[in-house]
This record gives structure tokens, C-alpha cells and sequence, in this order.
């Protein structure tokens, strides 16, 4: 592609050069430790510019069962006989594989998803290391994780992940498990798999016993086959409510476990007497990170109304410098829109949003010509039964409410059948005390926004899932304690 074909914001154009690794033209599905052929492809997309990037396997039933037989074996085998110390070594020499190539993965995430490649540089890539190292440390410890109980592993793992973080979801979902014992069929995104299949190429590079992790492709039929699969003893998943909806369906009666990472519809709310500028900053941050395809994403804002005026000005002021084009460009803030799909799905809410009566503001910057794009965009004017603020978006769109009140921006707040995150501006503790305690939702941040750790737990309430991931809760969910 021609760099020009991107606007840069009036910055020199300073994309991340793509000459110093390979994305195949095909990939196989990584079964057993061997590379194995589907009967039926899919191509994977730069949704930056429509070019064909891959095409992968599209794993069917057979090969669903042929990946859960490998992982069984693998547990019965190796996995679960081994010991904790040893499964750590593995852990940590896959941690370490993955900073040696961070460069790589960036860069293919990048071109894969659409998103910027300082976020794949400085979030996903190295919050992904940090997941396998985290646990690479708990898989000698787990009876000091959890005193008192007896620790075991589950068994067979499927895992379903999402192509908001691809990368990241599949080291958050397989780090904890193989930590605990479990082995692993995971399936990527059908937009974009390319991540999860290069960290295949990096388990075979770490010498991890085959079928201990299998990675297959394909999509939502790929998906189902694979929760539904008879021999699975947990299912985790992460992506839509409704899809979670009807896993939860599927699992019940079953005996399998499950975690469910779904959807959200965050309060970010502001207070007069916060530090204005540095708000500005987090609504910016909560709100347009990775084009706000983020479950956490800060998609409600809420300004104290004697101060809303002065931060909506601000807001508008900053969203004008905000630079959207090139992913691939370290000075791009707002990549891509991951999928035709989802871009469709943005515009149909943007339309409903006009139609109930919201007032839509964007920068005045244009998007690049070829791609999936979407503006950075806010409504002011909106009520609590618009559709923008009830559905989730999943885009760079921002839906503002005012209050004068906390109790009144409690209520608004935690009235959404949502509970993922939420946040707090305030330069008072107490206020910070009285709103994290009030909000309905799994994870609040105080005076910051979407910060993510190993060591902490996430998850939601309500429609937004059920369960946690990372640090000790997350942890809990891939082991048998028995006290
Ligand atoms: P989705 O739930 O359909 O897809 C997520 C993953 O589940 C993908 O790997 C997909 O192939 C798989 N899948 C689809 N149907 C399945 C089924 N019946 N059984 C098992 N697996 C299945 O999400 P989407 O269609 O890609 O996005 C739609 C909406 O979901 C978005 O607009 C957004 O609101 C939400 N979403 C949330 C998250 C999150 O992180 N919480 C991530 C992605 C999407
Ligand atoms: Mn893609």
C-alpha cells in the first residue's frame, strides 16, 4: 500500500516497516503438534486496506474432535503428570520466545486487526508476556494460591476468543491453564487468527509436548462445535452477550465448567472538582483505545453538569488532534474498524442515535479512502433510552450524559443491563470510596481508565459474563480445589 493513501495528522508518515518476517499464504490447523490440513480455507484481511493477508484452514466437526483428542491425550499423558516446576519452565521459555519477537507480533496484529501499532507495541505484545510470566511463576505455588485446598487441574479446555485482542485474549486464556495443568484447544477469531498461530509457531519453538496446546481456525460453527464438544470439561469464552447467552445454554446440565467474558457498556464519569485536562485524557483513552472495539471501553461518559460544557470544549478540542489512518504508523491513535461487519453495526447505531434525537459531533479530519473506518464521534443531548446508550457500540463512539448528583450518576450508571468496568474522576477520596463501592461493575478505575494487569483480577456482572481472569480469581477457574 501507498503510504500517502493514509493522512498523517501533519506529521511525516513513520510507518513500522513489514519486511523483517513471513505471514504465509496458508496456515493448517496446529493439532497434536503437527500442522494439519482442513478440507475448506478462509482468508484473514488487513481490514486497513482490504488486502488478503492468509488463508487459513477452516477446522470442521472432524477436526474439532481430532483437536480435543490430541489435547486429551496430551493431558492423560504428559500435562497432568508433570510437575508444577516443569510446566513453569515451559511457561516461562514461551514468555521469554514472545519478547524476542514482540516486534513481529506487533506488526502482524497490527496488519491482521487494524489496530494502531503503538497499541499492539506497548499493550498487546507485552501485556501478553506478561500473562505467560505471571503464571509461569504460580505453576510451582498453587497450594500457597490457595492454602489449605487440595489443587488439581480440570482436564480439557476450550477456549473461544475474540478479535479485539487477539493476541492478548489467547495469553490470557492458555497462560492460566497450562499453568494449572489443563491442556488446550483454543479458536481464534475468524478476522483475525494470524496471532494465535504464530504463537503456535513459538510453542513448537519452546518444545511444549504436543496436543498440549492446539490452535484451530474457523468461525462461529468452528466455535460451537468446539464448547458443544462432549469431551471438553471447561468452556471459556470471551465475545458477544448473545453468543455467551447461548454457551450458557449449551454447558448447562453438562457438568463442564465455564467462564464467560461478554459485553459492556462502561460509566465514565466526571466530576467537577477532578483534574480536568487529565480527564479529558482518560475519556479519550476510555473511550477511542483500539477504536473502542474494548468490552471495558468507556462508552457512557458522565459530566457533573457545571463542568460539562468546559469538558465537552476540551474533548472536542482533543479529539480534533487525534490522528486516524495508517495502523501501521507510530503516530496513529485510531486505526481501523476490524470488519465490514462491525463497521456496519457502528453505523447502524450512529443512525439510531440521530434518529432518537442525540447530537452527533465529529472532528473535522477526513478517513482514508480504502479500508474499514469510522471518526472518532460524540452525542451530546443523550437520554437514558437511547440506543446509544443502552447497546453496546463497540466503535470509537462516545454517548454524554450530564448529572448533578453522585447518587443521580449512580443510578444512570448501573441502569444497563451491563457490569463490566466503570470509572471515577475526582480529586475527593471519599467520593472515590462512595461511587467504586455504588457501581455495579467488575472493575472500576479511580482517576485513570483501562489499565489492565496479570495479578488483576477481571470480569463482570450481569449480561457482562460470569467468572474472572487473571491474578488469584482467575487463576481458581482452571484448577479443582477441594478443601
Ligand atoms: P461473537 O461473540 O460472535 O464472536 C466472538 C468469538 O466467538 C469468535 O471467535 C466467534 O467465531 C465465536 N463464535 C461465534 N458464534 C459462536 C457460537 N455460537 N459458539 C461458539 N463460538 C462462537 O462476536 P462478534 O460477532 O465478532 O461481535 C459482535 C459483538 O460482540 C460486538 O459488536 C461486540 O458488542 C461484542 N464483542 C465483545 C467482545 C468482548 O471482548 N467482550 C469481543 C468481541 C465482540
Ligand atoms: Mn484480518
Amino acid at each position: 500500500m501507498n503510504a500517502n493513501d493514509f493522512l498523517s495528522g501533519g506529521f511525516a508518515p513513520a510507518p513500522e516497516s513489514t519486511d523483517h518476517f513471513e505471514i504465509k499464504k496458508t496456515y493448517d490447523l496446529y493439532i497434536g503438534g503437527k500442522w494439519v490440513k482442513a478440507a475448506k480455507r478462509f482468508q484473514t484481511t488487513n481490514p486497513a486496506n482490504g488486502e488478503v493477508l492468509s488463508e487459513v484452514a477452516l477446522a470442521g466437526k472432524k477436526e474439532v474432535n481430532q483437536a480435543v483428542k490430541a489435547a486429551r491425550k496430551a493431558y492423560d499423558e504428559i500435562w497432568s503428570k508433570l510437575s508444577g516446576a516443569e510446566r513453569g519452565k515451559y511457561l516461562f521459555r514461551i514468555a521469554r520466545l514472545l519478547q524476542e519477537r514482540a516486534r513481529e507480533f506487533a506488526v502482524v496484529e497490527t496488519m491482521d486487526g487494524g489496530k494502531p501499532i503503538r497499541e499492539s507495541r506497548d499493550v498487546d505484545v507485552p501485556l501478553a508476556a506478561a500473562h505467560f510470566f505471571y503464571h509461569a511463576g504460580w505453576a510451582d505455588k498453587l497450594t500457597y494460591a490457595f492454602p489449605g485446598a487440595e489443587v488439581s487441574p480440570i482436564g480439557v479446555v476450550g477456549q473461544v476468543i475474540p478479535w479485539n485482542f487477539p493476541l492478548l485474549m489467547a495469553a490470557w486464556k492458555i497462560a492460566p491453564a497450562l499453568a494449572c495443568g489443563n491442556t488446550v484447544v483454543l479458536k481464534p477469531a475468524e478476522t483475525t487468527p494470524l496471532t494465535a498461530l504464530k504463537l503456535a509457531e513459538l510453542f513448537e519453538d519452546a518444545g511444549l509436548p504436543a496436543g498440549v496446546v492446539n490452535i484451530i481456525t474457523g468461525a462461529g460453527e468452528t466455535g460451537q462445535s468446539l464448547v458443544e464438544h462432549p469431551d471438553v470439561d471447561k468452556v471459556a469464552f470471551t465475545g458477544s452477550t448473545a453468543v455467551g447467552k447461548a454457551i450458557r445454554r449449551s454447558v448447562a446440565g453438562t457438568g463442564k465448567k465455564f467462564t464467560l467474558e461478554l459485553g459492556g457498556k462502561a460509566a465514565n464519569i466526571v466530576f467537577e472538582d477532578a483534574a480536568i485536562n487529565e480527564a479529558v485524557e482518560g475519556i479519550v483513552t476510555g473511550i477511542f483505545f483500539n477504536q473502542g472495539h474494548v468490552c471495558c471501553a468507556g462508552s457512557r461518559l458522565f459530566v457533573q453538569e457545571s463542568v460539562a460544557d468546559k469538558v465537552i470544549k476540551k474533548l472536542q478540542k482533543r479529539m480534533e488532534s487525534l490522528v486516524v489512518g495508517n495502523p501501521l504508523d507510530k503516530n496513529t491513535d485510531v486505526g481501523a474498524i476490524n470488519s465490514a461487519s462491525q463497521l456496519e453495526r457502528i453505523k447502524e447505531l450512529v443512525k439510531a442515535g440521530k434518529e432518537e434525537g442525540a447530537c452527533i459531533w465529529q472532528p473535522s479530519g477526513g478517513v482514508p479512502r480504502k479500508g474499514n473506518w469510522f471518526k472518532p464521534t460524540l452525542f451530546t443531548e443523550c437520554a437514558q433510552s437511547h440506543r446509544i446508550v443502552q447497546e453496546e457500540i463497540f466503535g470509537p463512539v462516545l454517548a454524554i450524559q450530564t448529572f448533578r448528583t453522585p447518587r443521580e450518576a449512580l443510578t444512570k450508571a448501573n441502569n444497563t443491563p451491563y457490569g463490566l468496568s466503570g470509572g471515577v474522576w475526582t480529586d475527593k477520596g471519599s467520593k472515590i470510596f462512595k461511587m467504586t463501592t455504588g457501581l455495579n461493575a467488575g472493575v472500576v478505575w479511580a482517576n485513570t481508565f483501562n489499565k489492565f494487569d496479570p495479578t488483576s483480577p477481571f470480569g463482570g456482572y450481569k449480561e457482562s459474563g460470569i467468572g474472572r481472569e487473571g491474578g488469584l480469581h482467575g487463576l481458581s477457574a482452571y484448577c479443582n480445589l477441594s478443601h
